[in-house]
């Protein structure tokens, strides 16, 4: 069911029905009261026709004593003579103005004389001289149709007269069928109109009593009635239009706001918050529109953070996301780290300081926002980390900073806790940081720190997979990468490549005579030569054993050869912190191979196997000395 219909429902319940039931009840009230005015004029009416009536009974009275008196009439029935009687009856009607005489003598009528109509008769009874009754005398004095008119001339109302049910006197149209006519008031119907009437019984002739009724007729009352009743509407109806009205407006102000509510609620679930309910007044209806406007605003608010925590998740992701990819890149991860940082704990910026050398300065190596007014307390916090060892935060004036210590990896042989080796710090001015904030910020960092550490830690492992653990030098591995490397760029730029290898002379009997760690240091040694003759380009190698080598990219084998040589020299200048049995110090001397590609080689094998066999004829040729290898033909 709609609103509308709702509304229209409860207007009818609480006004129209009411309002019928209300009419039903006026009308009713209208006419019972018109009804009762009646019923009052009747009655007051027929006061008047009983004392009109009373008025001739007295006059019947009087005559009935004329007539009793009259003594030819009296003689005339003591003398049993009816038409002497009945003749000076006659007479004395004419007489005496009557209207009717009756004498009865033993229940039959002796004399009657007169109109038979007549009414209102005085009775009395008569009596010889000597006391003996002989009949009863009655006498009338009143015409129905007189009296009648009379009582209609005094009252105003129609009379009717009627003896035995039949009429004797009407003032309504003659030979209409007479009603029944009750003595209390009641509605009759004559002729097809409606009368109020009245009656009351009055002694007859011979005792046929005859009934006197006034009649109203109802049309003045059914005419009062109607334009009561027509008041009664009017006021009613335009009662019913004020009410109309009224819920009219009532109603277009409910489905106004209804439909205001309705519109924003629209709004609001297609994602637009901008318009807001109007509310007028301080009803429910305003609270209501206050609440949905406030509910909009709270709904608008948390979109909002929704929004921006998507973007947080969103751009935290794809940092992750650069972390993978930036792994094992410290500058990347710590710039990632304090992007994350400086967004997760709200600072306006901040920055990561690294030592470059483990006991060097603190340097600048990753920024993130603007650190203009945050550098002092950046600082000072920084400092408090490095004093304490710990995460620290301060403020200076109203910058807040929060700082959080990077350590390096711990190494098997150190002591202590781990060394510092950078700081990640935030600070913002203004708001102190909160709990979570600044535990959001502890956690990237200490995330950090361990990355850090992770990245430390790959680096050696990276280092430790190409390097020789004894001489520093690149492994065998390494050295054949960067060989095939090399011999690929020399064919492709038609570059010459140079290869040197050298093995130290007798060194079995080093070892033998001054035992394993004397020959490690002899090997550590030699390689130091080796490489502190290289240039930045060459590839020093341990190729196996005690026998090493150099790749000379861009060298031929002229220039091989000259490296080769100062090496050898370099080696055998070398005084050993070992003493000989002559107590002198231990020398030790190297034969050395030199191969070039592509003059003696055509691919890494042959390369490598020309140096071999140069190194090979050096060792023949009594060691301690320099051996080209032979040119091949070019394929
Ligand atoms: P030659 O002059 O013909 O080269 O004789 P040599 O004794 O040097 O040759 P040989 O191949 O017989 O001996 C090589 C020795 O090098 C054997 C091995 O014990 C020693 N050696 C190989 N690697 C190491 C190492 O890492 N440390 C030490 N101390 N000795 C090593
Ligand atoms: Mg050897
Ligand atoms: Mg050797």
């Amino acid at each position: 069911m709609s609103f509308r219909s709702r509304l229209t429902l409860f207007f009818v319940l609480i006004v129209i029905v009411p309002m019928v039931s209300l009419t039903v009840v006026l009308f009713s009230l209208i006419a019972d009261n018109e009804n009762g005015k009646q019923d009052a004029r009747v009655a007051a009416r027929q006061s008047a026709a009983i004392n009109l009536y009373k008025a001739d009974q007295d006059e019947a009275a009087a005559a009935l004593v004329g007539v009793s008196g009259d003594i030819p009439f009296a003689t005339a029935l003591r003398e049993n003579d009816p038409a002497a009687a009945r003749r000076r009856a006659q007479r004395l009607l004419t007489k005496l103005d009557l209207k009717r005489i009756v004498v009865t003598r033993g229940g039959r009528a002796f004399v009657d004389v007169g109109s038979s109509t007549a009414t209102f008769p005085a009775s009395g009874g008569l009596q010889d001289t000597d006391g003996t009754p002989i009949g009863r005398l009655q006498v009338s004095t009143t015409g129905p149709r007189a009296y009648a008119q009379l009582v209609k001339s005094v009252t105003g109302l129609d009379v009717i007269l009627t003896r035995a049910g039949r009429s004797l006197a009407s003032t309504l149209t003659p030979g209409t069928a007479m009603p029944s006519l009750p003595v209390k008031p009641s509605t009759v119907t004559v002729a097809g109109q409606q009368y109020r009437s009245a009656a009351f019984p009055v002694a007859g002739f011979d005792g046929a009593p005859v009934k006197v009724a006034v009649l109203d007729s109802t049309a003045r009352t059914s005419a009062n009635v109607r334009e009561s009743r027509i008041v009664a509407v009017g006021i009613l109806l335009g009662f019913f239009t004020l009410a109309f009205l009224f819920a009219l407006l009532v109603s277009r102000s409910l489905q106004r706001q209804i439909g205001g509510f309705l519109e924003a609620a629209k709004r609001i679930g297609s994602g637009d918050f901008s318009e807001r309910v109007p509310t007028v007044g301080k009803d429910e209806f305003a609270e209501l529109g206050d609440e949905f406007n406030h509910m909009s605003t709270q709904l608008a608010d948390k979109i909002q953070q929704v929004q921006e925590e998507q973007d947080r998740l969103a751009l935290a992701i794809r940092r992750i996301g650069e972390t993978f990819a930036s792994n094992l890149d410290r500058d990347a991860l710590l710039e990632i780290v304090l992007r994350t940082a400086v967004d997760g704990a709200g600072a306006t910026g901040g920055r990561a300081t690294m030592r470059v050398k483990p006991d060097g300065q603190l340097h600048q190596v990753a920024q993130a926002g603007s650190l203009d007014e945050l550098t002092a307390t950046l600082r000072q916090v920084e400092a408090m980390v490095l004093e304490a060892g710990a995460p620290r935060e301060t403020s200076v004036g109203s910058v807040m900073a929060l700082a959080h210590p990077l350590r390096a990896a711990q190494q098997a042989e150190e002591d202590g806790p781990p060394r510092i080796t950078g700081i990640v710090s935030v600070a913002r001015a203004g708001v102190p940081f909160s709990p979570s904030e600044r535990e959001l910020f502890h956690y990237l960092a200490g995330q950090a720190s361990v990355s850090i550490e992770n990245v430390g830690l790959h680096e050696t492992v990276e280092r430790q997979a190409v390097t020789d653990e004894l001489t520093g030098l690149s492994n065998r591995r390494r050295f054949q990468e960067v060989l095939a490397g090399e011999v690929e760029r020399s064919r492709r730029f038609g570059q010459p490549l140079g290869l040197v290898m050298l093995d130290i002379d007798n060194f079995k009997q080093v070892n033998d005579t001054y035992g394993h760690p004397a020959g490690d240091l002899v090997l550590k040694e030699v390689a130091r030569i080796l490489r502190e003759s290289s240039r930045e380009i060459d590839e020093p190698a341990r190729y196996g054993g005690e026998e090493l080598a150099v790749v000379l990219p861009g060298t031929d084998l002229e220039g091989a050869f000259q490296l080769a040589e100062r090496v050898r020299i370099g080696i055998a200048a070398l005084r050993l912190p070992i003493r000989t049995a002559d107590d002198e110090p231990l020398q030790v001397t190297a034969s050395f191979g030199v191969a070039t590609h592509p003059n003696s080689s055509h691919d890494v094998r042959s390369l490598v196997a020309g140096a071999d066999a140069a190194l090979y004829d050096a060792k023949h040729a009594g060691k301690n000395c320099t051996v080209r290898a032979a040119e091949v033909p070019s394929s």
